[in-house]
């Protein structure tokens, strides 16, 4: 038996698994959620659910995110004090 060759099915795996992530980026996310303050809302990353910068950005600045706007009327309105884990 040799040791340290990685099994080409597992290698496989591994490459397939960093393709469907970097495909999953460009195709843009709806955004549903917004967090409200007490004189402003913020959208939330639905990837990595930070609140974005501003609203109708083309990409998550923390995660790189592409997102889809259109369903953001419709947005559900998260207040911070029941986001406690
Ligand atoms: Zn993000």
């Amino acid at each position: 038996m040799k040791s340290g060759i990685t099994p080409p099915a597992e290698k496989h795996k591994h490459s397939l698994r960093l393709f469907m992530e970097a495909v999953t980026y460009r195709i843009p996310l709806p955004v549903t959620k917004v967090i409200a303050f007490t004189n402003t809302t913020y959208p939330i990353c639905p990837r990595c659910n930070l609140s974005l910068e501003r609203e109708y950005m083309f990409f998550c600045d923390r995660c790189g995110q592409k997102l889809n706007w259109d369903f953001f009327e419709h947005a559900k309105v998260i207040h911070p004090d029941s986001q406690k884990e």
